[in-house]
């Protein structure tokens, strides 16, 4: 059998919190459970809100956590993703050359105004106002809008109306359609930036990734990227997403809780202390016992974890600590 390989991919664009923290924890201890290797990419696709010096912090906050990763993170570009950009390039013309991608003028407003969010999420699923239907009317008001745009266009790929089958390794079958709940959806934005779906799935390809291990809010992403596994004759890796934290209101757990993130809870907690917590949160353990990363190696158990998403108190004071 192949030997597993995951990953952990966070975005540097502040210090890390609980919720970050627990998914590291998840995918480092499937690929540990497992024998497999774990890497760090750095997601940095954003400028505007990622910095070095936080991909610096978070290697830090690894290594006290002691979760060890076999390659990446910051000093080595090849998996850092601001350095890979003639690379997603390179994929970008080959969905181009398929004849699969095409220019889009709209800005935001225009797209709000064409659809309502889907009630669920909030998500907002493109009309394909902008996809040529190979007439010349289309042709030439495209070209009238081409004219008249004062920026760069985003990069569309073109979906078709199928749907997508595919089991994930927690949440089990899924099926999805690609034109109703995702649209044609953006490879490259209007100001240059690579779109998150493109670079993820040729990193985890290029990358050897077999396992993902992340947060269910990602599950729905999955189509997308299984089509593009399939468009570019690439190998897809097997999918396990976890639920997500959330505070005593339901909201998910987010960079914005200030009390949860690691400068607060390395003053607070030990490595040990802190990581029997999150392990007591994700099911794998039945009390908040200090245990280092090694030893939740051999109580991972994907049957523990649950499918609801978990709540933890949002004061650190009433965090359970009586057994610490
Ligand atoms: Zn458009």
């Amino acid at each position: 059998m192949k030997k597993i390989k995951s990953r952990f991919a966070p975005s540097p664009s502040g210090r890390m919190h609980l919720g970050n923290v627990y998914s590291a924890l998840l995918s480092w201890l499937s690929a540990r459970s497992q024998g497999g290797e774990w890497i760090l990419r750095i997601e940095d696709l954003d400028p505007q809100r990622c910095k070095r010096e936080y991909a610096v912090q978070l290697e830090d906050d690894l290594r006290w956590l002691g979760l060890d990763w076999d390659a990446g993170g910051i000093e080595d570009a090849r998996y850092v993703q601001s350095q890979r950009y003639d690379i997603y390039q390179t994929y970008l013309d080959k969905l181009t050359a398929l004849g699969l991608t095409y220019p889009c003028y709209c800005s935001r407003a225009d797209i709000m105004a064409t659809q309502a969010p889907h009630e669920s999420d909030g998500r907002i699923v493109y009309q394909g106002t902008c996809r040529p239907d190979g007439t010349p009317e289309r042709a030439a008001w495209l070209a009238h809008r081409a004219a008249s745009c004062p920026h760069a266009p985003a990069i569309r790929l073109q979906v078709p109306d199928r749907d997508i089958c595919y089991t994930d390794l927690h949440y089990g079958a899924q099926r999805v359609n690609l034109a109703e709940a995702c649209g044609d959806f953006i490879l490259r934005r209007a100001d240059g930036a690579w779109a998150y779906q493109l670079a993820v799935v040729v990193d985890d390809a290029l990358m050897g990734v077999t396992e993902v291990v992340r947060g269910r809010d990602l599950l729905l992403s999955v189509p997308q990227q299984l089509w593009l596994y399939q468009l570019l004759d690439l190998q897809a890796p097997v999918f396990a997403h976890i639920p997500l934290l959330c505070n005593e209101q339901g909201q998910r757990l987010c960079k914005r809780d200030q009390s949860l993130h690691m400068g607060v809870l390395r003053d607070r907690y030990t490595p040990q202390q802190l990581l029997g917590l999150i392990a007591y949160y994700a099911g794998l353990i039945d009390r908040t016992t200090p245990l280092s990363a090694q030893e939740l190696i051999p109580l991972f158990d994907w049957a523990h974890i649950p499918t609801h998403d978990i709540q933890v108190p949002a004061s650190l004071s009433d965090l359970p600590h009586s057994t610490m």
